[in-house]
């Protein structure tokens, strides 16, 4: 089958999704690009060119369970509408500059967004589940000082079918259905880009396209509170949240956008957050960092936050990158902090770093970013850099 996947239709993709309206003008600039609709705008789409409506059922099963972005190789379509669907639209994934396997099993991908950005995608196995961790923009704007993604700055969000194509990419280059879990832990802060998210969660929940269960798709945010709020309405899958730090003082420093939205307003949104997920848990991702927040008072002070609430931790030894000024906290210290937190009855796992021979860990994830826009968000809050 990868054959006929996701390797056609690779030339540049237009900057988003055109409205469905402007799809009946076949051959014209206009085509939508069916990978990125939504349920509803393939609904739309398929009514205009006159079709019935499982006609969108079909080109969903094609497009998000096999992996088969190639009108001409839908071979329950008559050839006649296989025609009539390419003159009027469009199906295209961002083509793969690179490949990398790692050692551990892990593979990293790169994926050409255009005019110079390129994104990456990485694939995590594990005895019993194999994660995807996909991308949701090109560079990122929240800036946070430890994060390789953060240091190149910002350039645009991924259309939905930029982001789908990721994983289409992985599901059509590995044996199939192999992906049970997806994670928004690649490049960008997916809640900063919540439109073309919920298009893609909406898809990774629908039987009829990748069919996961709410459980096994994560978003994770550095804490866009009023996203958060408005994600637990729209789609209530799992949320891991990127702390980092116990203090308004340090977080503010470590994870800009603190300033916008502290602490305190964060975790309110968490704790409402958490009622209306199935696990009824927030992950709370916390970088170990050596010298800035891994001391035992900043281990007592994540206690006083998250003991007797729905909330487990996760520990991320920072991963190094060219130009960053941290450590990574001795194994010592990380042993210490773990069992602090444990011995006071917080939920604390480490997580192993997976993919670091390839730089495919947590943080490292650079693509490329070029045309970058000055936007950053430091840059806005006026923190100041070294
Ligand atoms: N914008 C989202 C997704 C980011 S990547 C967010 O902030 O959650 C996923 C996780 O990797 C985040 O917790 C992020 O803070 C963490 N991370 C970033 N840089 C890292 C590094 N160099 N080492 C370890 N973890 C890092």
């Amino acid at each position: 089958m990868s054959a006929n996947a996701v390797n056609a239709g690779s030339e540049a993709l237009p900057a988003a999704a055109p409205p469905v309206a402007l799809a009946a003008s076949p051959g014209g600039p206009a085509r939508p690009n069916l990978l990125g609709l939504s349920r509803d705008e393939l609904d739309a789409f398929v009514a205009s060119i006159g079709q019935r409506p499982y006609r969108a059922r079909q080109l969903v099963q094609w497009m998000h369970r096999r992996h088969v972005l190639d009108f001409d190789a839908m071979t329950d379509l008559s050839i006649g509408l296989r025609e009539e669907l390419k003159s009027a639209a469009e199906l295209s994934a961002p083509r793969i500059i690179r490949e990398e396997r790692s050692d551990d099993g892990t593979i990293k991908w790169l994926l050409d967004v255009g005019h110079g950005q390129a994104v990456e995608t990485v694939m995590i196995p594990e005895p019993r589940r194999t994660t995807l961790c996909i991308s949701s923009q090109a560079g990122c704007a929240l800036d946070c000082a430890f994060c390789a993604t953060g240091q190149q700055g910002f350039n645009r969000n991924l259309t939905a079918a930029e982001i789908l194509g990721q994983i289409a990419h992985a599901s059509a280059a590995i044996a199939p259905d192999t992906i049970s879990n997806i994670v928004f832990m690649g490049m960008g802060e997916p809640l900063a880009n919540y439109r073309n998210v919920i298009t893609v969660i909406r898809l990774l929940l629908d039987d009829q396209a990748y069919g996961l269960s709410r459980r096994r798709v994560t978003v994770s945010t550095a804490g866009i509170v009023p996203q958060i709020r408005k994600l637990a309405e729209d789609c209530n899958v799992a949320l891991a949240v990127s702390l980092h730090a116990p203090t308004d003082e340090l977080r503010n420093e470590l994870v800009p956008i603190n300033r916008r939205h502290p602490i305190d307003e964060l975790l309110a949104a968490c704790w409402d957050y958490a009622e209306v997920i199935a696990s009824r848990q927030i992950t709370f991702e916390y970088v170990m960092l050596d010298g800035v927040n891994d001391s035992l008072a900043e281990a007592k002070a994540l206690i006083r936050l998250l003991r007797g609430r729905p909330a487990k931790l996760n520990l991320i030894p920072f991963n190094s990158f060219p130009g960053s000024s941290f450590r990574c906290s001795s194994q010592t210290t990380m042993d210490a902090f773990w069992q602090t937190l444990n011995a006071a009855g917080i939920v604390t796992t480490f997580r192993r770093p997976r993919g670091d021979d390839i730089a495919a860990a947590c943080g490292q994830l650079a693509g490329r970013v070029e045309d970058r826009r000055r936007v950053r968000l430091g840059d806005k809050l006026g923190v100041r850099r070294t």
